[in-house]
């Protein structure tokens, strides 16, 4: 019988971790706070599914009818306990994030892994939460999910060797290799990557160049497959932002304060690739 994975937040991430499930024939229960979310979700996964093969062969063994009968689509917390993982991917604020894990903690079997996507929050912090964080892990995906095939992989204070063993299974289950790391707000890619993207973003602010200049240098002159700055729209600069007051906070260290300009463009729901607009224009 296929394994029912649980999926918390139907954004970005939880779309993309739902189609990549599917395809390696997983059962999928994806919540989120209502039913509007959780119907926009449905029809991007669709989308993808009937768009994206240009970009990955594989998504033509879907069928875009494995959204209806392999994923169930809840608001109900309690729906968790017949998961045998759960992938939390809901956004990147640690009081939200609190909230579902006071919540898990009730329902959930002890001995199920939590797998936390985030982008900075302490896996520590998140395992204190909960009554058994020995099951609490790290796993940062990368996105687009489906077509990256490494993950940082980020060990809390208490997350066991069983638990990093159960999730290198996992991983290698939906064809992924992962690299281990140490927790620290923000890991290796994100305490890194985010000072690209927001020093990039106050060049702009100042007037120094235009967002594709800024680009254009990272991949033409450093060999980067995306600038900072389109990547940070695929991110999704709500997301972005929310990553860089986290580990502001975490580290008051003035590096990570936040570009005006991104937290200009949040405020006018200039949020990226999803809404979009953001650096760039999308169709
Ligand atoms: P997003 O804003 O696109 O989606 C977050 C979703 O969580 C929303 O649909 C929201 O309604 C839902 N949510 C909020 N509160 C909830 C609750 N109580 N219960 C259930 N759902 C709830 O964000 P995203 O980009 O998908 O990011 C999700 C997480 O993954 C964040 O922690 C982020 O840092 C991390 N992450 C993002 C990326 C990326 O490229 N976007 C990459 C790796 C990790």
């Amino acid at each position: 019988m296929s394994k029912t994975i649980g999926v918390i937040g139907a954004g970005t991430m939880g779309v993309d971790i739902s189609i990549d499930l599917l395809l390696h024939k997983y059962k999928v229960i994806l919540l989120d706070i209502n039913t509007d979310i959780l119907e926009e979700a449905k029809t991007k996964m669709k989308n993808t599914i009937r768009y994206s093969s240009l970009l990955l062969p594989a998504l033509k063994q879907l069928d875009i009818n494995d959204c209806e009968k392999n994923v169930r689509y809840t608001t109900d917390i309690t729906e968790m306990k017949e998961c045998d993982l759960i992938i939390e991917n809901a956004t990147e604020d640690l009081e939200i994030k609190e909230g579902i894990y006071r919540q898990l903690n009730e329902v959930c079997d002890k001995n199920v892994c939590i797998q936390v996507n985030t982008s900075c929050c302490s896996i520590t912090r998140i395992g204190s939460f909960v009554d058994a964080p020995d099951r609490i892990i790290g796993v940062h995906y990368m996105n687009p999910v489906y077509l990256k095939k490494t993950t940082e992989v980020i060990q809390g204070f208490y997350t066991s060797e069983r638990t990093i063993e159960d999730t290198n299974n996992f991983l290698k289950s939906l064809g992924k290799a992962m690299v281990l790391v140490q927790d620290a707000p923000g890991f290796v890619s994100n305490r890194t990557s985010h000072l690209f993207m927001n020093e990039a973003a106050f060049v702009v602010y100042n007037g120094v160049a235009a967002p594709a200049q800024v680009d254009k240098i990272f991949r033409d002159c450093f060999g980067h497959k995306m600038g900072p700055l389109e990547t940070a729209d695929l991110i999704g600069l709500d997301t972005v932002v929310n990553s860089l007051n986290v580990l502001y906070e975490s580290y008051h260290e003035s590096k990570f304060r936040c570009c005006p300009l991104l937290q200009k463009m949040v405020d006018a729901k200039h949020l990226g690739k999803k809404t979009g607009q953001g650096f760039y224009k999308y169709k």
